[in-house]
């Protein structure tokens, strides 16, 4: 049965201008509602998940009679539409688990606008999703650990490397015991230790041929892509292909200097990673060649990379990953996007409106 309650982070505020504001902590999500009699108020009063709908307008009826059941019914579905209420009816969760992720509900519910959402809806559906990691170095490996700590249920972990010496200034899951020892070993003890009621797996693997990441796209809920190997551009391109024809919604994640960020798919809902690489080709096509400055073989070529810019890959990521399992609307997918450190604002990029035509993986069907 619906009882509606007023999320504690959007709670109401009576201004001496005769209007009630509500959501004044959601931003973007401000309403102010004219209160002339004081109805409002008091029907906002009654709002604290204790009555079902039946209740709420008997009670408001009791002391502004004018107000017929249909309005006191109307007035809700316009707060809950607004995503002001959640349904505070009970909802199967352990105790260990309400105190555990008590502040991961205040942030859900502040943030999820979906109409009639119970508070905790959201930490239910993290315990149902089922998550695959490819790579679990820098930005992969802060994800993992993100995800761990949020309670998501399952977490399978890929990689084939060993930790090494250089993986240390940035790879934060891995302690200056883990050196040579495979990382996917070193990552699952250390998400055990951070959350025990994570089921967290792994395989030593390296990614060859899209075959491989097909039979791990079919098996989770959400791909996050933070492997660079053979070329970041490359097994991209076969996670797409994978996800694509298996409808799983995945993630990639990067950092290049002071750059990090992910790129959020949602097969079938828009333009897919090849729309863009192929939209990408097809200008370079057409602008004047350039040349890329060869350096010799002495030259050095490593991964320019700190803690924080893997950290905040992993981040984006992992908020990606959770936002596309609890499913907040407003999540944007089908394109890319990340912060520049050092820089005010965040970044758009390799956005297109429309699905590529000549795209190599959705192409042929005319939409993405
Ligand atoms: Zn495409």
């Amino acid at each position: 049965m619906w009882r509606p309650r007023i999320k504690f982070e959007h709670r109401p505020v009576q201004h001496h201008d005769g209007l009630v504001r509500i959501g004044s902590n959601s931003p973007g999500n401000t309403q102010g509602i004219p209160d002339p009699d004081g109805s409002v108020w008091a029907l906002l009063a009654l709002l604290d998940g204790s009555r079902t709908v039946g209740q709420i307008a008997d009670e408001l009826a009791y002391r502004f009679p004018a107000y017929t059941h249909d309005e006191v019914s109307k007035a809700l579905d316009k707060l809950n539409t607004a995503g002001h209420l959640e349904d505070a009816s009970e909802i199967e969760l352990t105790d260990y688990e309400r105190e555990r992720y008590s502040r991961s509900r205040a942030f859900w519910r502040a943030v999820d606008r979906t109409p009639g959402r119970r508070s905790w809806d959201a930490q239910l559906r993290l315990r149902q999703a089922r998550v695959v990691i490819v790579g679990i170095g820098g930005a992969g490996g802060a994800a993992a650990r993100l995800l761990v700590m949020s309670g998501v249920g399952q977490l399978h972990c890929v990689d084939a490397d060993v930790v090494e010496l250089s993986n240390l200034n940035r790879q934060g899951l891995f302690i200056e015991q883990d050196l040579g020892k495979p990382k996917v070993e070193a990552a699952l003890e250390r998400l055990r230790q951070l959350n025990s009621h994570v089921e967290v797996s792994g395989s030593r693997e390296h990614i060859k041929r899209p075959g491989q990441l097909r039979a791990l796209a079919v098996a989770c809920d959400v791909l996050l892509m933070a492997a660079d190997q053979p070329s970041t551009g490359e097994i991209r391109s076969w996670t797409n292909q994978a996800c694509y024809a298996t409808k799983t919604a995945w993630v990639h994640t990067g950092y290049a200097g002071p750059r990090a960020s992910v790129g959020v798919f949602r097969p079938g809902t828009g333009p897919c990673y090849d729309c863009v690489r192929a939209a990408e080709q097809h200008r370079r096509s057409v602008v004047s060649p350039r040349i890329a400055w060869a350096p010799g073989e002495s030259m050095t070529r490593e991964h320019a990379a700190t803690a924080a810019t893997a950290a905040i890959a992993g981040a984006l990521a992992a908020d990606a990953v959770e936002r596309l399992i609890i499913g907040v609307p407003y999540l944007p997918v089908n394109q890319e996007y990340g912060l520049i450190l050092g820089a005010s604002r965040g970044y758009e990029a390799l956005r297109l409106e429309q699905p590529w035509p000549d795209c190599p993986t959705c192409g042929h069907d005319g939409h993405g």
